[in-house]
């Protein structure tokens, strides 16, 4: 049994058959990504999984406990967690600061700007937040401005905000998109670092095939909302269903 469990979604936009039938198991404590074509029905099959979307049928189970019908925080307090493309940071508030925020978040059940008032009384948030940010390299950028860091530290601090919830599944929805290839490569380490330091699972969609065959372990190919093929790395390179599923592109 995976620590994530998809079984037989389906989900339709009108006369479009977005996700036929998907079969998904992700095991506990590694990297699986998720590929396909444009229109394949990658997004869709992660707002599913976050609970923006409800499939019209099938099963989505996480750590044992099912999904669907849950709202996107209720599923987010399960310990699933999404990384936005573009990094959602408070730019006026130091780095420390935008780290305690979702820490107060998880802990008070709602964003509470007010509390950043009372941070310095916080010991073991404080803790918590410094443990994240020397996992992620940014511990001597603590009490910088967010909005002085580079894009790739803004990047760090994003995925410091989203570990400090200690999710166990993460997702990340092409993180590279957009990027030059430099920028991608320190993504790419970033997210090793993260594997490396903790525990977590990690699903991820990625139309960069060189970000996939640097971390997946698990490669599924979804082509019209179906999965085509779940393999390792080496067994998908030149897969016939594979190649079929691409060309055109
Ligand atoms: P991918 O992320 O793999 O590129 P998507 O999941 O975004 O694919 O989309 C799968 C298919 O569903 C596409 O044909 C897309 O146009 C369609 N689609 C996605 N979201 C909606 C929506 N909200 N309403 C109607 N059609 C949608
Ligand atoms: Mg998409």
């Amino acid at each position: 049994m995976g620590i994530l469990e998809v079984k037989g979604v389906n989900k339709r936009f009108g006369g479009l058959q977005a996700l036929g039938d998907v079969n998904l198991s992700v095991a506990e404590n590694t990297v699986h990504a998720i590929i396909g074509p444009n229109g394949a029905g990658k997004s869709t099959l992660l707002n599913v999984l976050v609970g923006k979307l409800i499939p019209d049928s099938g099963s989505v189970m996480f750590d044992g406990q099912s999904v669907l019908g849950r709202k996107p925080h209720e599923i987010n307090q399960m310990g699933i967690s999404r990384v936005f493309q573009t990094p959602e940071i408070f730019a006026d508030l130091s780095v420390m600061e935008n780290v305690m925020i979702p820490c107060f978040a998880r802990r008070d059940g709602a964003f509470r700007m007010h509390a950043i008032g009372s941070v310095r009384n916080e010991g073991d948030i404080i803790a918590q937040a410094e443990a994240i940010l020397a996992d992620v390299n940014m511990l001597a950028k603590r009490d910088m401005l967010a909005s002085a860091l580079s894009r790739g530290d803004k990047r760090r601090l994003e995925m410091a905000m989203c570990l400090v919830q200690e999710p166990k599944l993460l997702l990340l929805d092409e993180p590279t998109a957009g990027m030059a290839r430099a920028d991608t490569n320190n993504t790419i380490d970033l997210l090793k670092e993260i594997k490396e330091k903790r525990d977590i699972t990690m699903c991820i969609i990625e139309h960069d095939m060189h970000v996939v065959f640097s971390l997946a372990e698990r490669i599924t190919v979804l082509a019209q909302g179906t999965p085509l093929v779940e393999e390792t790395p080496e067994n998908i390179k030149g897969h016939p269903k594979v190649r079929e599923a691409y060309l055109g592109e």
